[in-house]
């Protein structure tokens, strides 16, 4: 349920209403708008049957959620979120950009990208380190080394880094090395998995589950949130159809429904999106006209020696192309994005 002040509730009434909640030992999130402020409340409703909630001084009306998540949720924080990673904001005005290997295979190999990613002003350097492969035989990440490879990179080149986490043992290793988690499709209903991210306060990229819809998505954040932790970003990634053109169909109707239905932030990766490199520019264009905060893309000095994903990685050039029309759309959009 949410409490809905009126428009000129005082700093008091505010308070009175906020210690009531406490003293009956309910879950209290306070969000305040700039006409008002709403009161968001988690835990057993029937505490309050015999308060006098309903006509405290500074209330207005008692709303109850309908949906199945609360702090995900627009009625519980009907403001936009920002998250804030280092002197980067996800969810603002300015488009953000994350891009990289998909797997870190050398020092060389991450070296080389970062420093063209961060000339095209890619704030974030993606790579990862802990791969969830689907053939056992598959190259499944240097772990820990390949953390380390990215924390160096990080301080030679000052770009913030994101790397997916499988465990929580590797969440555990990633929280020292790296600026932001990634949670992946195959693991977004991973609740234990979900509950530590949410402990450990990091900030978080949710991707979307292979088969799963928005609800269930929006669900797995709520585990997150739940543990204290606000700083999650979505990301669309594709959802398994019948389509075998491409690896997954991007759902890009995704973008407006969540931007509807939710607070966070919402990024759209391409390249598992699509899986076909000459894919990911145009989907990327469609998914920034489609109103998502930024994107994820696969990018390789040498995609056709990638050990991981060079089917759909791009390389430089087509990178660069890339980040050229993306920066001609965004004004359109009233999005900035500056190299
Ligand atoms: C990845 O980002 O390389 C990855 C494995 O993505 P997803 O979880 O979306 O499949
Ligand atoms: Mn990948």
């Amino acid at each position: 349920m949410v409490i809905v002040m009126k428009a000129k509730a005082s700093q008091d009434q505010i308070n009175n209403v906020e210690k009531l909640l406490k003293d009956l030992k309910l879950g209290v999130h306070v969000s305040i708008g700039s006409e008002r402020t709403i009161i968001g409340v988690i835990g057993d409703k029937r505490k309050l049957a015999d308060t006098p909630l309903e006509i405290m001084p500074g209330v207005d009306r008692l709303v109850p959620i309908m949906e199945p998540f609360k702090l995900v949720g627009k009625t519980f924080k009907p403001e936009s979120s920002i998250v804030t990673v280092g002197d980067v904001e996800i969810g603002g005005n300015s488009l953000v950009m994350m891009a990289g290997p998909c797997a870190v295979e050398s020092q060389e190999q991450l070296m080389e990208t970062a420093l063209f990613l961060r000339d095209q002003g890619v704030q974030f350097l993606r790579g990862g380190a802990y791969k969830p492969r689907t053939s056992p035989y598959s190259f499944q990440g240097l772990g820990e080394e390949g953390l380390k490879l990215l924390a160096e990179v990080r301080k030679e080149t000052g770009m913030l880094i994101v790397s997916e986490v499988v465990s929580n043992d590797s969440l555990e290793k990633a929280i020292k090395y790296v600026d932001v988690v990634q949670v992946g499709a195959r693991n977004m209903q991973n609740f234990d998995l979900l509950q530590n991210v949410g402990r450990s306060k990091m900030p978080v990229v949710l991707k979307r589950g292979l088969s799963s819809n928005i609800e269930e998505w929006l669900n797995a954040a709520e585990y997150i949130m739940g543990e204290g932790n606000y700083k999650v970003i979505l990301c669309e990634r594709g959802i398994r159809t019948f389509e075998t053109y491409t690896r997954n169909t991007l759902d890009l109707s995704s973008v407006p429904i969540i931007k509807e239905t939710s607070h966070l932030p919402i990024i759209v990766d391409p390249s598992h999106g699509t899986g076909k490199w000459n894919l990911v520019t145009p989907m990327a264009r469609a998914g920034i006209a489609a109103g998502a905060d930024g994107l994820m893309v696969e990018v390789h000095p040498n995609p056709q020696t990638a050990l991981s994903d060079g089917n759909q990685s791009l390389n430089f050039e087509s990178f660069k192309t890339l980040v050229d029309e993306i920066q001609k759309i965004a004004p359109i959009l009233k999005r900035e994005f500056s190299k």
